[in-house]
């Protein structure tokens, strides 16, 4: 009896059901898997994961022919909460592995986790596209334990959504197509970034004269002169397009010449007019992507390709997403004029560039920040020292959601990877809901970045409750001689962003793992909790409650406060602008061009460039000059996640912005009970309803973008 399943609902502890000696009882040290103890991190080990996983992975093959097979009863308690119990336990074996890899990198985490990340993958596709356990879950959604229970209804519904954009609904030979088609949009993505590499890498920029340096930070000098010496070249600097290279040129190049050649070879990159010649043209590489992808919405059934993207969204469809961004655009429109109309008037009286072009837009602004806006970084960080930050996060969410944290000291031994991380407990009225680690100082074993990792997700078991453990990595500098590491602005709202994602996963109150925490969350929907946390990174009384400068323990003057303020909104209408022209351009070509013929791929990719010209006509106040290629250089659509879905961004931005908002016409007297709210009507729901469904029921109705226009200072006097 050691199927997943009776591991799940067994009345003792999970790891004791296990036989004694396996490899699973190995490499999860016993308790790594149970749904109660602390995750022991302190004893993983890379030799254990390759029989562990295959171990794990047979169990839940196991498992999956077991529950899919006629005899097995169709109810939730028969089908999902057995597979969902084996698939469960080597999610999180395997995100255990890919934690270790990010946190703790060597050799031998690298070789454990190559060895079973294609045998990982090949499970988890083979499991989205299992007939048998499609025509299983259909017939899940009637069943008696699965009606009436919103949560569970939700998770069938997600799933089923799922398999039908998978394809799963067509007759075998449109399975077919449908399977190429994907096959060969792999590949295409692959090579989208592969020839915007290659171009990217094909120019240089090569500076004869040292004197046509000027302005350029001197450790970009030292890396372009390393880059010459590199290369064999006796030039005092070669800069690459990369963009360590390329933002320091545009932005301090005083030599005008250098930032327009610099900026000319990028924004041709991997065109027809790119410096290297035609080779890596991406034009019929995007138009061959776009037409596939229309052609796969036709076969299931959608109108075009942005309602396939928006079926799995909280945006109900492209129109919306349209008028959305127009009215975005409207109404940053009138500040991004005035910022562009001061940006001209400071480079003609203060730098005598007149007309202002492309290639000095970066450089003026940097110019006119550093002249009216600028504020030392490391003056503000001396302000941050992280036990005061923690303080301060932690008293804000006591008063918010009533939620207590406190250090978990007397572990011995601690069950963590590494000495520099702390273990909290999670408690909210009097009951411990979950647990959080936090790992903040960068170390050379670790990855770059910020971001919150989901240990274990909250999930009713037959016997006893799951509670959620959230891990939360971070890459701040490391406190040295007796002094505690300070923070920079950007780190701590870095800090509060994860922190909000840590509440969304800890502070659920749904009951089945499919749809607790933020799992199942619509994608457009999983930053409102951590953009929203970002805000009080931005509230006076909140941020001057949590600094204490480092030597003298005085709080943030408020002068340098409000110099932060302003720096914050310096030129916001003009970056609203290119983040709406950029949004409005992926949603247009993927509702508007349905018909494309992936027979003639180079048509397509002027059909694309065409839709650009108009958007940026409509949207942009800065037109940038006729050879610039944008959209070939554009991945995030064409090579990663973000088909008819970079609006995201923004629309993200407005639900924190809007809920936020609520907090403020309330006053800090009444956080508290808006707090409660919002805990009640988002947090507590992860996905267990759609997310507008929760966020009317937060606000009272459905989001507006006043707020995040009033924050981001473009707010218009009516
Ligand atoms: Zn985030």
């Amino acid at each position: 009896m050691n199927t997943p399943a009776d591991l799940s609902t067994s009345s003792t502890p999970a790891h004791e059901a296990i036989q004694p000696g396996t490899a699973i009882d190995n490499l999860l040290a016993g308790a790594y898997l149970a749904a109660d103890a602390l995750p022991p991190y302190h004893l993983l080990n890379p030799q254990q994961v390759a029989p562990a996983i295959d171990a794990l992975i047979a169990q839940a093959q196991a498992c999956l022919n077991a529950v899919v097979s006629a005899e097995t009863p169709t109810t939730w308690e028969s089908v999902m909460a057995p597979l969902t119990s084996a698939t469960e336990r080597l999610g999180r074996a395997w995100s255990a592995v890919h934690h270790m890899g990010g946190v703790m990198d060597s050799p031998e985490w690298r070789e454990a986790t190559n060895s079973r990340l294609e045998a990982v993958t090949r499970f988890w596709s083979a499991l989205a596209q299992d007939p048998r356990l499609y025509a299983k879950i259909k017939l899940l959604a009637q069943a008696p334990d699965v009606l009436g229970h919103p949560a569970r209804e939700k998770a069938i519904a997600n799933s089923l959504r799922d398999f039908r954009l998978g394809g799963a609904e067509l007759e075998p030979e449109a399975q077919q197509a449908f399977a190429e088609m994907s096959a060969r949009l792999a590949a295409l993505a692959q090579k989208f970034s592969e020839q915007l590499l290659d171009s990217t890498n094909a120019s240089l920029v090569v500076v004869d004269d040292a004197a046509r340096l000027q302005g350029i930070p001197e450790p970009v000098r030292a890396a372009a002169k390393a880059e010459a010496e590199k290369r064999g070249l006796s030039a005092p600097a070669v800069f690459t397009l990369q963009q360590p290279s390329l933002i320091p040129v545009l932005q301090f190049a005083t030599d005008r010449a250098l930032r327009e050649e610099i900026y000319s070879k990028n924004a041709r990159r991997a065109s027809e007019l790119a410096e290297e010649g035609p080779s890596h043209d991406n034009t019929p590489v995007m138009g061959e992507i776009l037409a596939l992808r229309q052609a796969q919405a036709r076969l299931l059934g959608f109108a075009n390709a942005a309602e396939t993207s928006l079926a799995a969204k909280m945006a109900d469809s492209p129109q919306t997403v349209v008028g959305f961004l127009r009215d975005l655009a409207q109404k940053a429109r009138p500040s991004a004029e005035k910022d562009l109309a001061e940006l001209k008037a400071f480079s003609r009286q203060e730098l005598g560039l007149d007309p202002l072009a492309p290639w000095d837009i970066s450089y003026a602004s940097e110019k006119l920040r550093q002249s009216r806006y600028a504020f030392s970084e490391e003056e503000v960080r001396q302000y941050f020292p992280l036990p005061s930050v923690l303080n301060g996060l932690f008293s804000i969410v006591k008063t918010l959601f009533g939620v207590e944290i406190r250090p978990l000291l007397a572990l011995a031994p601690a069950p963590v990877w590494h000495n520099d991380v702390q273990v909290f407990e999670v408690r909210r009225s009097g009951d411990t809901v979950g647990h959080l680690y936090l790992d903040l100082y960068a170390r050379a074993t670790k990855r770059g970045g910020a971001w919150m990792d989901d240990s274990r997700g909250r999930r009713q078991l037959r016997s006893r409750l799951q509670k959620p453990v959230a891990l939360l990595t971070c890459n701040f500098a490391a406190p040295t001689d007796g002094k505690p590491s300070t923070l920079t602005h950007d780190d701590v709202i870095t800090l509060f962003h994860e922190f909000g994602h840590g509440l969304h996963h800890l502070l659920t109150q749904v009951d089945d793992l499919e749809v607790s925490g933020i799992n199942g969350v619509e994608w457009d929907a999983v930053e409102l909790p951590s953009q929203f946390m970002e805000n009080f990174c931005w509230e006076w009384d909140t941020l001057h409650g949590m600094t204490a400068h480092v030597d003298t323990g005085a709080p943030l003057p408020r002068d340098l406060y409000d110099r932060m303020v302003a720096a914050k909104n310096f030129q916001s209408g003009l970056f609203m602008l290119r983040q709406v022209e950029f949004s409005l351009f992926d949603m247009r070509i993927h509702a508007e061009l349905a018909n494309l013929s992936s027979e003639n791929p180079e048509q397509a990719g002027i059909a694309i460039a065409k839709v650009l010209a108009e958007v940026r006509d409509e949207v942009a106040v800065i037109q940038p000059p006729a050879f610039n290629r944008f959209a070939q250089s554009f991945s995030h659509i064409f090579a990663g996640g973000y088909a008819a879905g970079y609006y995201s961004y923004k629309w993200a931005e407005v639900l924190s912005a809007d809920a936020y908002a609520a907090f403020e016409e309330a006053g800090p007297s009444q956080y508290s009970i808006v707090g409660e709210k919002f805990w009640r009507e988002i947090l507590s729901r992860g996905g267990s309803r759609p997310a507008m469904e929760s966020f009317q029921a937060f606000r009272g109705r459905p989001p507006k973008p006043d707020a995040l226009l009033r924050h981001n200072g473009l707010a218009q006097a009516a």
